[in-house]
């Protein structure tokens, strides 16, 4: 079945408030998706990773006359040789977030043209619910550092009151700008959460690469007092060696990899015991098929592949069908910060089910987009 037409689709909404990590204030939601249509109609959904003009005009300008006329069921075979296209035509920048919106949509596509989840596909559905971890304890927009902890404790109890057994908070704070408040602050953070949450709580902490190398120790020596689970992104993503490094010195296993793309982009540092949970997200490291293919490499050097996920509800589902398949014993980081692009686009959404989220069966990718709700969301 021939590929008809491709077309990016702007979203976006703005926010009530905003909310900081290590980087940025968020104030608002918004992505690129990718529509992807066989001769029959049938439809494929994806989504970029990383503001929308880039990624629009990748899809619009290059990707979209490339891809009209080939094959559905040649999904992988289409990975590749637009990988090879996309390299030759932009040289040393590969548009690689615009790659991965592609690939999700055409397994999406190709999924529904067999009436099978993306997951059999992929390798198999594994399991039927995966447990999921609560990411969320950004930093409000407040005065004090005692309104800040406040606020993230207050948050965390409130997710586990909601059913999760496991959390994910922010720390980096020392790395924003706006923010007066050194690593004693972040580590303050986390042994808050720890104290309110108790010790049956899986906690795990992400530090959006804001530390140098020595406060990276200091800050992972201080989290083993609070059994923390991985300490994520402690430093710069191209600084391997210092990944190499600070895992074998902490206690704490050290993760990373949402800024990481492909299976050469997790290769040195999985080889070389940099990280002990590797975190490609779907929309930016390659797609599903560089997710699966990274899942693989990592369980080959006996490390568990955590998919990073932090997107819309097509993110969302496609992330799922990559956790029915991983080997190993993955979670699901499932983003409860304010997003209404995740919770309404879907006319199902993602819930959770005790402390787990069940993996939809439904062909593809799994996920129904509310037509209504595009139109509203619609940035174009
Ligand atoms: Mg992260």
């Amino acid at each position: 079945m021939e590929i008809e037409d491709v077309e990016a689709v702007p979203i976006r909404r703005e926010l009530d408030g905003r909310f900081a990590n290590a980087q940025k204030w968020i104030g608002s939601r918004e992505y690129c998706l990718v529509r992807v249509t066989a001769a029959d109609g049938t439809v494929g959904w994806g989504e970029c990773w990383g503001p929308v003009a880039g990624n629009r005009e990748v899809i619009e300008e290059y990707v979209a006359p490339w891809l009209r006329g080939r094959e559905v069921e040649g999904v992988e075979q289409v990975h590749d040789d637009l990988r090879f296209a996309l390299r030759s035509s932009y040289h040393s920048y590969l548009p690689v977030s615009a790659l991965s919106g592609v690939d999700i949509a055409l397994w999406d596509l190709y999924g529904k043209r067999l009436g099978v989840p993306a997951a059999e596909l992929l390798g198999g559905r594994r399991r039927e619910a995966v447990p999921a971890y609560a990411t969320g304890h950004f930093w409000p927009d407040v005065d004090s550092f005692e309104a800040v902890r406040e606020s993230v404790v207050e948050e965390a109890v409130g997710h586990v009151e909601a059913g999760f057994g496991a959390l994910k908070n922010k720390i980096g704070m020392t790395r924003h700008p706006e923010f007066p408040y050194g690593w004693e602050e972040d580590v303050e953070l986390v042994r808050a959460i720890r104290e309110a949450v108790g010790d049956d709580v899986l906690l795990a902490t992400d530090a959006n690469h804001a530390y140098d190398r020595a406060t990276a120790e200091r800050v992972g020596h201080a989290l083993a007092d609070f059994d923390v689970h991985f300490f994520e992104e402690p430093i710069e993503p191209r600084r391997l060696d210092g990944y190499v490094d600070l895992n074998a010195a902490i206690e704490v296993p050290v993760a990373g990899g949402e800024c990481w793309a492909f299976e050469g982009g997790f290769e040195e540092v999985v080889r070389r015991g940099g990280v002990a949970y590797a975190q490609p997200d779907v929309t930016s490291a390659g797609g599903l098929t560089a997710t699966r293919r990274i899942a693989a490499l990592a369980a080959a050097h006996n490390v568990q592949c955590l998919p990073h996920v932090f997107g819309s509800a097509v993110a969302l589902a496609a992330s799922l069908q990559a956790l029915a398949a991983i080997p190993g014993d993955p979670m699901l980081e499932f983003d409860r910060t304010p997003n209404p692009i995740r919770d309404e686009l879907a006319v199902d959404p993602v819930e959770l089910d005790g402390t787990s989220v069940p993996i939809p069966d439904r062909p593809g990718i799994g996920v129904e987009i509310d037509p209504d709700v595009l139109a509203e969301f619609r940035a174009d």
